[in-house]
């Protein structure tokens, strides 16, 4: 891996077109409502951690109208959110979902916490889903990195084709670096390069020529340099 620390592009370059991409086209999906809440935010993040958004849609709007706080989750036996994952796959995430909704109701009175270490120390949340959710609903200014937004890095700032299988600590440096220092605009930052990743600079058929950011991409400057580092994992979707 030759991840750099610092970005040869000055990181606010970045900012103002990949934003303005994303008011332009993201995609008005459910968990980025207003009403959504931090547990929408919590239940999407869940869901769609190895299962497409299509499938997840469905599964999601049932989950919410059966559920709409975590307490009255955490009232119903597990076996209730497993069998109301359905077809999601990966079951277990289920559990783990089920049991951060009694941790939340038992530790924080039934609201989501807001801080990112509560968060963390909730059962089956890890240091993605704590980002995701402090900044996704809460707007903080966290580094949130999925698959999608560590490929988008890799690309335009380190000038690789993909990132390593597992996130490095250059790759949490070069996060952070390359946050806007404002919490509402570090959220938005968040939500956009992940979502860049989702629909144009894609694992394979990358768009260059949909992107904001093409001009000052790393890799394709470079010329698309070949992936050098080890195979590459799939995409873990269920089913
Ligand atoms: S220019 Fe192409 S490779 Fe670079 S970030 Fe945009 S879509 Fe990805």
């Amino acid at each position: 891996m030759t991840a750099t620390t610092a970005t040869q592009t000055p990181p606010a370059s970045l900012h103002a077109p990949v934003i303005g991409w994303f008011d332009q086209h993201a995609r008005d999906l459910p968990w980025r409502r207003p009403e959504a809440g931090a547990w929408g935010v919590m239940v999407s993040e869940f869901m769609l951690q190895q299962t497409p958004v299509n499938r997840v849609l469905p599964v999601y709007e049932q989950w919410l109208a059966r559920w709409p706080r975590p307490a009255d989750l955490a009232a119903e036996p597990p076996g209730e959110a497993v069998r109301a994952w359905g077809r999601l796959g990966y079951p277990r995430r289920a559990l783990r979902l089920h049991g951060a909704a009694q941790a939340i109701t038992e530790r924080h009175g039934g609201d989501v916490p807001s801080e990112h270490a509560q968060l963390l120390a909730l059962p089956g949340i890890g240091e993605y889903t704590a980002a995701a959710v402090a900044s996704f609903a809460y707007r903080q200014r966290h580094a949130v990195l999925d698959t999608n937004v560590r490929r988008v890095f890799a690309r335009a700032a380190t000038g690789i084709q993909y990132p390593p299988n597992a996130t490095t600590a250059a790759e949490r440096r070069l996060a952070r670096e390359l946050l806007p220092d404002e919490d509402e605009r570090a959220a938005r930052w968040a939500a956009a390069t992940m979502e860049l990743g989702a629909l144009v600079c894609t694992a394979k058929n990358e768009d260059c020529s949909r992107c904001p950011i093409a001009e000052q991409c790393a890799w394709r400057l470079a010329g698309k340099p070949a992936h050098q580092g080890p195979p590459r994992r799939g995409q873990t979707y269920a089913g």
